[in-house]
């Protein structure tokens, strides 16, 4: 039995549909966005990570589909809540 480890949401576009299609972007070219312009910071990936329910904000979602670094860190932030109680 193969299973995907990604489960893609069907029905509408979540910040998990956002994340994934932004990290797939990533993996094909460099946008690492190093010098970290226009990143929201790491106060409101926070909370996007553990509440991505607050995840409306245009500017954020189309910021992240071309910056690695908070992609990155969105990632990093979303394994280590995974054992913290469920959201929603
Ligand atoms: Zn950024």
């Amino acid at each position: 039995m193969t299973r995907n480890l990604a489960t893609p949401p069907m029905c509408h576009e979540t910040s998990e549909a956002v994340l994934i299609s932004a990290f797939d972007r990533l993996l094909r070219s460099d946008h690492a966005n190093k010098e970290r312009k226009g990143c929201p910071g790491i106060s409101t990936l926070k909370r996007l990570a553990f509440d991505p329910k607050l995840f409306r904000d245009k500017e954020i979602l189309s910021h992240l589909g071309y910056c690695g670094a908070c992609v990155d860190e969105l990632a990093k932030l979303r394994k280590g809540q995974v054992s913290r109680r469920r959201v929603g």
